[in-house]
């Protein structure tokens, strides 16, 4: 399970607080050495780490825990509340531009769930009854295009190609122009992704932004790859100024780092989070539900 090492513990640091009655000083500071250790190990960012540690000391002084009579719970409240806020502390909800079709360009290393995750999205949108439209951008990758169009299938959404030999850009423009013919509200470009970061990839990605000028970027990065991740989300949102970001696969067994770290190091917000293979696993993120979560 997703978070399990950091939630026991965390857990663990905290009954020990609990079961203490007054805290001294020096209990307080062996409970934040191991919260910085077990933030370190799930493999959230050094640097986020350091700052979230000492926001949460500065607040311990500030409310003097010694001298509560249940300073265990204040301590645990105090780290609730920081961790919503280190993964943005409100949901950040999908943009909806008032001039229809919103449009989203999905970006992302391949591998990371980006197809997956615009079949997931599309579907989300619509039992909200809106009317996406699907572009199927990747015409590198062999075979992502026939993906989308069996996802839409199944999911009974359309998607609008125009095969493999016209630039992303001609069917960016091409897809925008079908939505606006036929009263799609959602436009959700899948981009090509590629094994790593090169300058390829963004200038084409720039180029599309450029056509389509999309009310969302939002970067699909895989949660298992922990500090990696935070860094192709840094990278990416460098060169394109993304305006989201969707985790995938916390499912698995991820230790939570990017989770925890990718907000505070690049400032964009986790917009959604996806739990598993099936269609209908995406969900909105909300930070004060996972740090719930990882609390205990
Ligand atoms: P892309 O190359 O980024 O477009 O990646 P795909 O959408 O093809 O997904 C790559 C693999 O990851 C596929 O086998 C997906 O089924 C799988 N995948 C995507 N999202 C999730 C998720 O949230 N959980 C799990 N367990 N697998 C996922």
């Amino acid at each position: 399970m997703a978070f399990e090492g950091l939630a026991s513990r965390l857990q663990n640091v905290f009954s020990k607080l609990k079961g203490k009655g007054r805290l001294s000083e020096e209990d307080v500071n062996e409970a934040l050495r191991e919260v910085r250790l077990a933030l370190l190990e799930a493999d959230v960012n050094f640097k986020v780490v350091k700052d979230f540690i000492a926001k949460i000391r500065e607040k311990a002084v500030g409310l003097d825990v010694t001298k509560s009579f249940t300073p265990g719970m204040l301590v645990i409240d105090i780290v609730n509340k920081e961790l919503t806020a280190l993964m943005g502390e409100t949901q950040s909800k999908l943009a909806r531009s008032n001039k229809p079709p919103t449009v989203i360009m999905m970006v992302g290393l391949q591998g990371a769930g980006k197809t997956t995750t615009t079949g997931k999205l599309a579907k989300l949108l619509q039992k909200q009854n809106h009317r996406p439209l699907l572009v199927a951008g990747d015409i590198y990758r062999p075979a992502a295009i026939k993906q989308l169009q069996v996802l839409g299938e199944q999911i009974k959404v359309p998607v609008f190609t125009l095969g493999d030999q016209v630039s992303p850009v001609a069917i960016a423009k091409a897809g925008l122009q079908h939505a606006k013919d036929n009263g799609h509200d959602y436009l959700i470009i899948d981009t090509a992704g590629r094994l790593h970061i090169d300058e390829e990839l963004m200038e084409e990605l720039a180029n599309i932004r450029k056509e389509v000028d999309p009310d969302e970027i939002l970067l699909v990065i895989d949660a298992m790859t922990g500090q990696d991740a935070v860094n192709v989300a840094d990278n990416f949102n460098k060169q394109l100024e993304l305006t989201g970001v969707i985790l995938t696969k916390l499912d698995g067994d991820t230790r939570g780092g990017a989770a925890l770290s990718v907000r505070a190091v690049t400032g964009c917000p986790i917009k959604f989070v996806a739990t598993g293979e099936k269609v209908d696993a995406l969900e909105p993120f909300y930070p004060d539900r996972m740090a719930s979560r990882i609390l205990g």
